[in-house]
């Protein structure tokens, strides 16, 4: 390998009369600064402490008069912020107290009754997050937790429809789980009177718990399994069909304009478990949609028989 060859005359009347930096020189030469160094060493040439030339009234000024802080002359005079502080030092300039006191009561309100995060406090107080941090630390104020500081912050669509997506089929932590009997959390529990009251009103009632639980007497074993056989023993809510065989219990009995002493058997149709449940929302819109698959059948049946 070829050594760069630079004589020492060259270097010491560019460093010593020319009062060019190292670095300065490595780039006239072409040649890392490495080499420049290895260069000093070789021909002894004694180097000049490199040193940061900040006149004493300037800096007075722009610290005491200007109030600007040591980060910030320091990125003036190109150099460090601890540099900056060593001159303070030197020039016996007396340095400005960092703390900045924040009362309790201040921090307090801002972060738990107006419910302000720390980055938002950091950037009202002009001060670092850290610094924030340290003075919750400080005056023992509780940090929330994840969940308090989400309280009343709703999930954007697109989180809502992953979630929903996750928690479908074997996702769901109910996915296979049965709570029968004494598994059951409600079981031996009863609902209080007032919801009793909130289920009547919700249900159609007048809000007297029971008062249309009573079924008139010709609403029978048989007058069911008539109906049943009439609309070929399967569920009639649209796009369901469940068969009654394929029931857990027997496919029940619907009526269609939700009062249990009409039993009349134009007034009747099987519906499976899910979606008699369901058909108690939304009563007149489901009365009205039944009573027109009642005629349409009724009518199909009368054209068969002829
Ligand atoms: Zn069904």
């Amino acid at each position: 390998m070829s050594e760069i060859f630079i004589s020492k005359r060259e270097l010491e009347t560019l460093y010593l009369k020319g009062k060019t930096s190292k670095a300065q020189i490595s780039k006239i030469l072409k040649c890392s600064i490495c080499t420049v160094y290895n260069k000093f060493k070789k021909y002894r040439i004694r180097t000049i402490k490199e040193k940061f030339i900040i006149p004493e009234i300037k800096l007075k000024e722009l610290y005491c008069n200007k109030k600007l802080s040591a980060t910030k002359i320091g990125k003036i005079f190109k150099c460090g912020r601890s540099t900056i502080e060593s001159r303070l030092r030197k020039y016996k300039i007396k340095m400005r107290d960092k703390r900045v006191f924040v009362p309790r009561n201040k921090l307090y309100k801002l972060y738990w009754i107006k419910k302000i995060s720390i980055d938002e406090i950091a950037k009202i107080l002009k001060m670092p997050r850290s610094t924030i941090y340290c003075k919750f630390k400080q005056y023992k104020i509780k940090i929330r937790s994840v969940s308090e500081a989400r309280m009343g912050i709703k999930a954007s669509y697109e989180t809502r429809k992953l979630f929903s997506k996750l928690h479908k089929g074997k996702g769901n932590p109910m996915y296979g789980v049965h709570r029968f009997g004494k598994k059951n959390p409600f079981y031996g529990k009863c609902h209080s009177k007032k919801t009793k009251k909130q289920f009547s009103i919700s249900h159609g009632g007048t809000g007297i718990p029971g008062e249309l639980s009573e079924y008139g007497p010709e609403f029978n074993k048989q007058l069911k399994e008539k109906v049943r056989d009439f609309w070929n023993r399967k569920c009639m809510f649209p796009e369901c069909g469940i068969p009654g065989a394929e029931c857990l219990t027997k496919i029940p009995v619907h009526h269609i304009d939700y009062d249990k002493m009409n039993n009349c058997e134009v007034n009747l149709i099987p519906l499976c478990r899910k979606h008699n449940a369901m058909v108690n929302k939304n009563r007149k819109f489901w009365e009205e949609y039944f009573t027109k698959l009642m005629i349409s059948r009724i009518s199909i049946k009368k054209i068969q028989e002829i």
